[in-house]
């Protein structure tokens, strides 16, 4: 996730296209022009009206103030629909992802699970690298959950035709690869508090998950971020320009409003 951030935590005001072969080491925050709108959900049906059955007896009043008062109610029905869904919005952003999908520990290298670094078995790329995503022997590639992959063929296909090599610069990383970030991280920001802004740990990391993918170069993460709803491919965060992750209900809604940034993400509190 945010290693790329991490390491050129300088350059990244003022990264031009042409400099960013390799997008995922350097940032931009951008905030994109087509960032998905709340919804806010139609208001609830109201109780049929108790009408007055017309027999005379109803004194005249009656029947205004009882409008008054199904208009209060309906005021009141309005305000409440739209105060949950504000509510909604910012408590659970993104409500659909799919289930977690997790691979055994022992994955990647021995080398990173003993502190060392990481290799392509780890879902290695290095800084300025990426890969195809027909690569299959590489993990980084290999290991995204499927639907995520398919999802990225999909896109890729579309963004062939319009002349932009949608490629991965950071896709499945094992925990060993993650622990590894975070404690460069951790060097680089001063502190874990810090840190965790910028890189997700072993648990939380959708890296790790293999639900996320960084896109590279530059123009394909912008490509994807105008066209990823059709293919359910989604910005989460704000400050990540290149970093997508699978929401299906896009395909119809549009893209979820993303987090700021990591801290407010729910699933990095785990
Ligand atoms: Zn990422």
């Amino acid at each position: 996730m945010y290693r790329e951030r991490m390491r050129n935590p300088v350059r990244a005001r003022n990264m031009r296209v042409d400099e960013v072969e390799g997008m995922h080491t350097n940032t931009s925050t951008r905030r994109g022009p087509d960032t998905a709108s709340e919804r806010i959900p139609d208001p609830p049906a109201l109780p049929p009206h108790d009408r007055a059955t017309g027999d005379g007896q109803m004194p005249r009043r009656r029947p205004r103030l009882f409008r008054l008062l199904v208009t209060l109610l309906v005021l009141v029905v309005i305000a409440a629909g739209a105060a949950a869904a504000v509510v909604t919005a910012n408590i659970t952003s993104r409500p659909d992802y799919p289930d977690a999908i997790t691979f055994g520990d022992a994955a990647g290298s021995e080398a990173a699970r003993s502190g060392g670094t990481p290799t392509a078995e780890d879902g290695y790329i290095a800084d300025g690298d990426s890969l195809s995503l027909s690569d299959g022997s590489a993990p980084a590639v290999a290991r995204l959950d499927p639907a995520l992959r398919s999802a990225l063929q999909d896109a890729l296909a579309a963004a062939e035709e319009d002349g932009i090599e949608l490629r991965i610069g950071s896709g499945w990383r094992s925990k060993a690869y993650q622990a590894w970030l975070l404690r460069d991280a951790v060097t680089t920001y001063g502190s874990e508090q810090e840190a965790a802004r910028w890189v997700g740990t072993p648990t939380t990391s959708q890296h790790v998950r293999g639900e996320a993918a960084d896109i590279s170069p530059y123009d394909a993460a912008d490509w994807l971020n105008r066209k990823g709803a059709q293919f359910g491919l989604c910005r989460t965060y704000d400050n990540e320009a290149w970093h997508f992750e699978l929401s299906p209900s896009a395909v119809v809604a549009g893209c979820p409003p993303m987090f700021r940034d990591p801290t407010e993400d729910p699933r990095m509190r785990g």
